[in-house]
């Protein structure tokens, strides 16, 4: 089986490792190492413990962000929404104001013509009356 090096703990020099019966020796000081399997499958474990923890809190964290921006935007989308029922309302008192001045409008002009009618018929009443006067005074005067 392949060997790989590494430095002996003791001496320094290089070591042997064998990667299939997972031993090492050292060609210098002869120090002898064994691999514990069961410590080496629980630090892989670990190891892909904390991946997927990793994973999941990264996914926790995209949902979060999109969360986010789906809230944004519903809150853009309700501010839109606000400043066009406010202009329609806007709009709608314009136009309210604009229809009470028309109403103004001809009411003045009414109100200016009955003013013209009263005065008209006080002139026509006054120009009989002085018609009258003037043919009573005739009469009078052929009687006289
Ligand atoms: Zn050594």
């Amino acid at each position: 089986m392949a060997l790989k090096s590494y430095q002996c703990s003791n001496c320094g020099a290089n070591l042997n490792i064998d990667t299939f019966n997972l031993t090492a020796q050292c060609d210098y000081c002869g120090q002898k190492l064994t691999f514990d399997t069961e410590e080496i499958a629980e630090i892989f474990e670990e190891r892909e413990k904390t991946k997927r923890m990793k994973a999941a809190e990264e996914e926790q964290t995209k949902r979060r962000i999109k969360e986010e921006e789906e809230r944004t935007k519903r809150e853009e989308a309700q501010l839109k929404h606000d400043a066009e029922v406010k202009k329609m309302q806007s709009d709608t008192d314009e136009f309210m104001e604009g229809a009470r001045r028309v109403k103004d409008g001809f009411e003045t002009v009414r109100s200016v013509t009955n003013t013209v009618k009263t005065i008209a018929i006080c002139v026509v009443v006054g120009i009989v009356l002085i018609v009258a006067l003037i043919a009573l005074i005739n009469i009078l005067k052929h009687l006289g």
